[in-house]
């Protein structure tokens, strides 16, 4: 039986659509996921939610409903969202297949859209990226992980290397050399089950102790050939489709890498730092700086919907995922380091109960938002793709 068929016809009114949400989430949302500790900490209640979700089409709600989805309008969406945010619940769906299924849709065969679009929406695959190497990250294109052809599959051997979630997805969809003989035209893009024999995922641990990244290991792994995404030897273009798709992702996402818990940088400074006799924020250097900060956040928040805006073309798209990523990642560093220097030690907590969990959040945000000039390609390498490719800047300027 298809997923058309296990869904039940829903309700048109949005009132009636809302009611029929809030009571599904009422009877199936799992109390305790209202913890973000326990959703990290208790893996087979996640599961449950996000196979729950993912059966009634929620997890990817704007998808049709052959490929898992709900067939929601915008308007149905918000109402979905302010449900779940009502409750306490959440989209159990993560970036990474939020991203990839972009790919899919646009480079899928039909036959794989309609398995790995449903599977993923329904929760029950899970995917990570597997594109850097130990000797490829910003050249990404010398990746050297070899798939040799051998009839009607190919046997992968390599390693990858910062494949974030390895240690909890299912597939891996990796960039894989197909020919020796061109750089960029010899990479393929293929879709890697991870239960195959051969393919090996070690934790890489971190100096706090947790492990979000993975290295993983190909060693004779065997894949069919139906499992490239795109052509033969065309992956690079694909892979090209997909680190935009994520740029702008990681870029204009919250609750991501680097994002501030608590109320907001006023708030946070009217409390540690005081007012004047005024009423005005004590630190007048300060002000001014927290003032330009708010102004780069919001020019920022309308160039991004500018950017979402129909009718761009693709080699604009390009330029505005390396625009956005690299205006996103210091719109979010600037912020948090305003907010270190605004809270002083308060904010230099790692664990205790001298901290509030905002104070420590904002440590964390402070760290973490470091990744996200790094993550899905680096500041200097966005900006080298946005001189060359926007500008049209040539590769070498001075000359000896
Ligand atoms: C949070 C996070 C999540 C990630 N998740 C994944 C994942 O799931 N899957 C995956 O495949 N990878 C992942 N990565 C890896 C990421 O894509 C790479 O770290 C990134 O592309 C940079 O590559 P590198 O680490 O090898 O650095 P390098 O390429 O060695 O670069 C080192 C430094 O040199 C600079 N540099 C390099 N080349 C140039 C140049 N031509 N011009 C100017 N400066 C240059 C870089 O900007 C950088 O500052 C993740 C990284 C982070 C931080």
């Amino acid at each position: 039986m298809t997923q058309a068929e296990t869904l039940e016809p829903r309700a048109t009114s949005a009132d009636g659509l809302r009611g029929e949400i809030r009571a599904w989430l009422e009877e199936n949302f799992p109390r305790e996921l209202v913890d973000p500790a326990v959703r990290e900490a208790d893996a087979d209640l996640s599961r449950k939610w996000r196979l729950a979700m993912g059966h009634k089409g929620w997890c990817f709600p704007q998808w049709p409903v052959e490929y898992g989805g709900a067939d929601f309008s915008r308007d149905d969406i918000k109402v979905l969202n302010e449900e779940l945010t009502r409750i306490g619940a959440y989209n159990p769906v993560g970036t990474r297949e939020q991203v990839f299924g972009e790919t899919m849709k646009q480079y899928g065969t039909e036959e794989q859209k309609r398995y790995h679009l449903t599977k993923m929406a329904q929760g029950e695959i899970r995917w990570c990226q597997g594109f850097s190497e130990p000797g490829a990250g910003s050249d990404l294109a010398g990746l050297s992980t070899k798939a040799e052809d051998a009839g009607d599959h190919y046997i992968l051997n390599g390693q990858k290397i910062w494949t974030s979630g390895g240690m909890e997805s299912d597939w891996c969809f990796c960039l894989v050399r197909t020919d020796t003989s061109q750089k960029h035209g010899g990479i393929s893009f293929i879709l890697v089950d991870m239960a195959s024999p051969g393919f090996e995922v070690r934790r890489i641990k971190l100096i706090d102790g947790t492990s979000p990244f993975c290295e993983t290991f190909l060693t004779d792994v065997k894949v069919p050939k139906e499992n490239i995404l795109g052509e033969v030897n065309g992956g690079w273009e694909v892979a090209r489709y997909q680190l935009q798709v994520e740029r702008k992702f990681v870029a204009m996402s919250k609750g991501s890498h680097g994002d501030l818990p608590g109320p907001g940088l006023v708030a946070l400074a009217q409390e540690h730092v005081g007012l004047d006799d005024d009423g005005k924020l004590a630190d007048a250097d300060l002000r001014g700086r927290i003032a330009a900060a708010l102004m780069e956040e919001q020019a920022f928040r309308l160039t991004s919907r500018r950017t979402a805006e129909p009718g761009i073309s693709p080699q604009v798209r390009g330029a505005v995922a390396s625009i956005l990523k690299n205006a996103g990642s210091t719109v979010k560093q600037v912020r948090a380091e305003l907010a270190l220097e605004i809270m002083g030690q308060q904010a230099m907590g790692w664990s205790g109960d001298a901290f509030s969990e905002d104070d420590l959040g904002v440590a964390r945000a402070f760290l973490s938002g470091k990744a996200m000039s790094i993550a899905a390609g680096s500041y200097e390498v966005q900006n080298n793709i946005i001189s060359k490719r926007v500008l049209g800047l040539p590769d070498t300027v001075y000359k000896a």
